[in-house]
């Protein structure tokens, strides 16, 4: 299978994660066909799409009739035989190693047999999700970020017998839809963007756990400094441009004063033991009761989408 020959995809799961790759390949004109095992998330993820939508039109990336168009082109269904004519199959259900192994066992009776078929686990490894599929040449994980209809990244990650093929057809694909491919050569847990991310985690807890500074000043120092050029060079193109001997250098008496924990700190365990969980209980390092966690989530927004139409313009 081409990249061109790829018409209809089927996504798997209508959670957060489902409906938005399904509103992303709908608005750049696939057909799409959603299924779920419960009903009611399928209701669910048709309002998503649409609040997807909304935001992107209140932004004014999506005239109001393109919204038409992509919720006439997102279908629903229990069925799973309705893959039965996908060209590309993406999976986007429970974090379970054993269910998923199931589905794509399933899947593999009902669908074409030169269908693509991709996982958009986490960090699940990619060759025990494919351990029952016969073909592996045609299997690959594809990690989109949340919220997918926003962030442009998607890691595909290859399992031991991914063919040279499918990397790049479903490279190619996405470059269609708008969004920025990277290839993981082997089946890393964290892929390459969540273990950047929890890098930079592991390092943050440290610092406010030994009194290096507070946590205030640590989100403030990445947002203001690092994080600051981040979205235009990444950390290696930073060393290139500050010197790569000079970042030699500090490296050396530096990367043994970072934190190498091998497990997530007790300051961590003793906040989510006081209910300290983030946005979902109005408090984690920061406070977001009364309309703090709304004004926290539409500041992101709409940072986000300004990034998004920056990032697109750089692009052209
Ligand atoms: P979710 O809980 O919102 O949705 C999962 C959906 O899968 C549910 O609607 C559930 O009913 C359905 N489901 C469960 N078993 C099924 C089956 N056998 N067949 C069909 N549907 C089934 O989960 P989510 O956050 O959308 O995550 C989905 C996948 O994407 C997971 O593998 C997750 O690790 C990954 N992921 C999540 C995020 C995130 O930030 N939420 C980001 C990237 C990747």
């Amino acid at each position: 299978m081409k990249v061109g020959d790829i018409e209809k995809i089927g996504v798997a799961g209508a959670g957060t994660m489902g409906s938005g790759i399904a509103q992303v390949f709908a608005s750049k004109g696939y057909e799409v066909v959603v299924t779920d095992i419960a009903e009611e998330q399928l209701r669910r993820s048709a309002k998503l799409v649409d609040i997807f939508n909304s935001s992107l039109i209140e932004e004014g990336i999506m005239l109001p009739e393109e919204a038409q168009k992509v919720k006439g082109l997102i279908s629903y269904s229990t069925d799973k035989r309705d893959f039965s004519d996908a060209d590309l199959i993406i999976e986007a259900i429970v974090e379970k190693m054993n269910i998923k192994q199931d589905f794509w066992h399933e899947t593999e009776a009902i669908a074409k047999e030169d269908a693509f078929f991709a996982t958009n686990t986490s960090g699940l490894s990619i060759n025990g999700i494919c351990e029952k599929v016969e073909n592996k040449e045609r299997f690959i994980g594809m990690h989109f970020w949340n919220p997918s209809h926003i962030i442009p990244l998607v890691e595909l990650t290859k399992a031991d017998e991914t063919s040279d093929e499918t990397v790049e057809e479903l490279k190619k694909l996405m470059a269609t839809i708008e969004k920025e491919a990277v290839v993981v050569q082997k089946d890393a847990p964290g892929f390459i963007g969540n273990r950047l991310q929890f890098a930079v985690f592991r390092e943050a807890l440290y610092i406010v756990d030994e009194g290096i500074a507070t946590f205030e000043d640590v989100d403030k120092a990445m947002k203001y400094g690092p994080g600051f050029r981040y979205p235009v060079i990444g950390p290696l193109q930073t060393a290139d441009l500050g010197g790569l001997d000079t970042f030699y250098y500090i490296s050396d008496y530096l990367f043994e004063e970072l934190s190498d924990m091998k497990k997530p700190p007790a300051m961590l365990q003793s906040m989510m033991d006081a209910g300290r969980l983030g946005v979902k209980s109005n408090k984690g390092f920061w406070d977001y009761s009364g309309d703090k966690q709304a004004e926290a989530i539409k500041t992101r927004d709409k940072m986000l989408f300004d990034m998004l139409k920056w990032s697109k313009k750089v692009r052209k």
